[in-house]
């Protein structure tokens, strides 16, 4: 069809203020880290990315919010034409983490039953300020069965990795009736994970 548009995947960063989601996506589009704080943003704002996979491209467009979480309440309709959530807390912050729970909550009150959901614990790079264990946020993301791993905005650990899982279990879902075999966010995570040879920071 010559009108055929390309679906742009609705990509929405969510969690407490302060937690790093703008860094996140800084690193992710820019690739570096630009310190200090960006909550004086207040507002919604979105990055397009396209990232390759398997030969495919997936347009991600990103969403960043801002002030709305402090109040643990983005506009609903953002929830609802959402594709893909990644949910932040900080490790350094136990009450970031304990409210991921009313951030699911909000999120399964409002987006699409088969919205793609994970976990990031970003900041792992302090780890001398820790006060959420991985297990921890292991086990979490096991309670809500939705893939989880640790990220740090500031040297970039894991941030590629968080958004091409995303943009390959969306694909994947684009075309579930190819013959392909279905992608598995959680498998491909783990594969990863033996590959880097490496797991401190999943
Ligand atoms: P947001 O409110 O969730 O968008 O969080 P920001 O991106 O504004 O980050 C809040 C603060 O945490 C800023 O001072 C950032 O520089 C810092 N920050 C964000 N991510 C990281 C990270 O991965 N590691 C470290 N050390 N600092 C981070
Ligand atoms: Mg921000």
């Amino acid at each position: 069809h010559p009108l055929h548009v390309e679906r742009s995947e609705q990509t929405i960063l969510v969690g407490d203020s302060g937690v790093g989601k703008t860094s996140l996506l800084v690193q992710f589009d820019q690739g570096k880290f630009i310190p200090g704080s960006f909550s004086a943003t207040v507002g919604i704002g979105f990055t397009n990315k396209v990232v390759t996979v398997d030969n495919v491209k997936v347009k991600l467009q990103i969403w960043d919010t801002a002030g709305q979480e402090r109040f643990r309440s983005v506009t609903h309709a953002y929830y609802r034409d959402a594709h893909a959530l990644l949910l932040l807390y900080d490790i350094t912050s136990k009450s970031s983490f304990d409210n991921i729970r009313a951030w699911l909550t909000e999120i399964h009150e409002y987006a699409q039953s088969d919205v793609v959901i994970m976990l990031l614990g970003n900041k792992a790079d302090m780890s001398s300020e820790r006060a959420i264990r991985r297990e921890e946020g292991e086990r979490l993301a096991r309670e809500y069965s939705v893939p989880f791993m640790e990220t740090s905005a500031k040297t970039g650990v894991n941030v590629e990795l968080a958004f091409v899982a995303v943009a390959k279990e969306l694909k994947s879902r684009a075309i579930q009736h190819s013959s392909e075999p279905k992608f598995r966010i959680h498998e491909y995570i783990e594969a990863q994970k033996e590959k880097s040879g490496c797991c401190s920071f999943f």
